[in-house]
């Protein structure tokens, strides 16, 4: 059953477009929960990213933001490549858009995922350890013909508090990312001294330059200085060593705020910040691997209020569905902002609860206090049994990162707009 709705009453706080408004109105309940995504949206921020970045920046997306294929295919013409990091993602990236270049990274790497990329021909490897360069070459040492393409992830200490208002730090601290500095001149020698360890399978791991993620969660100003430190430490780990230094990727992490989804990473000011530092540095190209803040705003979890409850003097408002299929407020810590679409009809005898305090806390159906979507939030003000709710920025680590299995409860529905 298909029910009418009320024009929505105030201004959208998650953004919603009006296709996605439309389309989960023509839901019906048991239809619900569903992540719904607006590829045109996704589009359109792709490419007004991509052309707000000078020409020597490639732009790769990090997959384990959001590996749905429909999604991947949107970002294609936008993007020069993907950032995987897994043989899962690898093989998952390949199938859904074929002549993708790939970067394959994460700490970790099996011995058979290693064996599969090089059979894959992945365009770059983030080589993590001195460890990592061995298995590769034992690797090459049966392949004859392969050769790769090598970035030192390198843990970089990026200077006393750069990265102390950060959320996930990746670098710059003690962490299982990436080699440290000293390690990662024992890796430039083992890659560019003609006799050593790795025998002659050396010529064919060529080494291109350096790779840095060291945090999420940065705005444009501090992506730029951080950026400016990789590179420059770079220029000289190249000189010190005599190679040349084709390439630096600098990483992802650009800022993306779930208290206002209005705010948005300054691209313009990061693309121009970008091209002052390549007029410094004329010789390598610069890559970035941004996840979250390419595909958040372009994905909706829809689903319906199933009950209001007042307990202890607030309101409660308990949805279908709930943290085991978007997990992103429970891991950060966030209120989930969302959009309410009212829904007139009220079938039943009984009376409909509503919230009448003011605000509510949306949760979801799962036996645990930690299954909160939204915590006392004011946009829930009059919100009723039956009405449907849309939270916004629900477009990257939401599904994906989500413990499904917990409580079996079923799966959500997917749905792409704008294909
Ligand atoms: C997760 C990750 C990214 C993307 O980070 P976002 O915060 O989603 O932009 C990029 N590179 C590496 C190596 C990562 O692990």
């Amino acid at each position: 059953m298909t029910a009418p709705f009320e024009a929505p009453a105030t201004s959208a706080p998650a953004s919603v477009t009006g296709a996605v408004r439309r389309h989960v109105a023509g839901l019906a309940a048991e239809q619900l929960p569903a992540y719904v995504y607006d590829l045109a949206v996704l589009r359109a921020h792709a490419s007004a990213v991509r052309a707000a970045l000078p020409e020597r920046v490639e732009l790769y997306y990090a997959a384990k933001a959001n590996p749905e294929a429909p999604v991947l295919a949107a970002l294609r013409d936008a993007v020069d490549g993907y950032e995987v990091s897994s043989g899962g993602e690898l093989a998952h990236v390949r199938a859904a858009v074929p002549d993708a270049p790939l970067a394959f990274g994460g700490p970790g790497k099996t011995p058979a995922e290693i064996a599969a990329a090089v059979d894959a021909g992945v365009h770059r490897w983030h080589v993590e350890s001195e460890q990592e360069l061995h298995r590769l070459a034992a690797v090459l040492a049966d392949r004859p013909e392969a050769v790769v393409d090598v970035l030192l992830r390198v843990n970089l200490p990026v200077g006393a508090g750069a990265l102390d208002s950060v959320a996930l730090a990746m670098g710059g601290r003690p962490t299982p990312f990436g080699l440290d500095p000293d390690r990662a001149e024992a890796a430039v020698r083992l890659l560019t001294e003609p006799v050593g360890p790795l025998g002659p399978v050396r010529r064919r791991l060529r080494l291109r330059g350096v790779h840095a993620h060291l945090a999420s969660g940065l705005t444009a100003g501090e992506q730029l200085a951080i950026a400016e430190r990789i590179v420059a430490w770079s220029v000289r780990l190249a000189e010190r060593h005599a190679f040349a230094l084709d390439e630096v990727n600098v990483g992802g992490g650009m800022a993306v705020d779930y208290g206002d989804p209005a705010a948005r990473f300054d691209w313009a000011a990061f693309g121009e910040g970008l091209g002052r530092l390549l007029e410094r540095h004329p010789g390598p190209v610069l890559r970035i691997e941004p996840g979250r803040a390419l595909t958040a705003y372009c994905g909706w979890y829809a689903t319906e209020v199933l009950d209001v409850k007042r307990s202890h003097g607030e309101d409660f408002a308990v949805v279908r569905g709930g943290t085991h299929h978007l997990r992103t407020p429970a891991t950060r810590g966030h209120s989930q902002p969302f959009d309410p679409l009212p829904v007139t009809a009220w079938p039943h005898p009984w009376t409909r609860p509503a919230v009448t305090t003011g605000r509510a806390t949306l949760a979801g159906q799962l036996c645990t206090p930690k299954d909160v979507l939204a915590h006392a939030a004011p946009a829930a003000a009059g919100l009723r049994a039956g009405d449907r709710v849309l939270f916004g920025m629900a477009g990257a680590y939401a599904f994906n990162i989500s413990h499904h299995d917990f409580l079996m409860h079923p799966r959500p529905g997917f749905h792409y707009l704008g294909g």
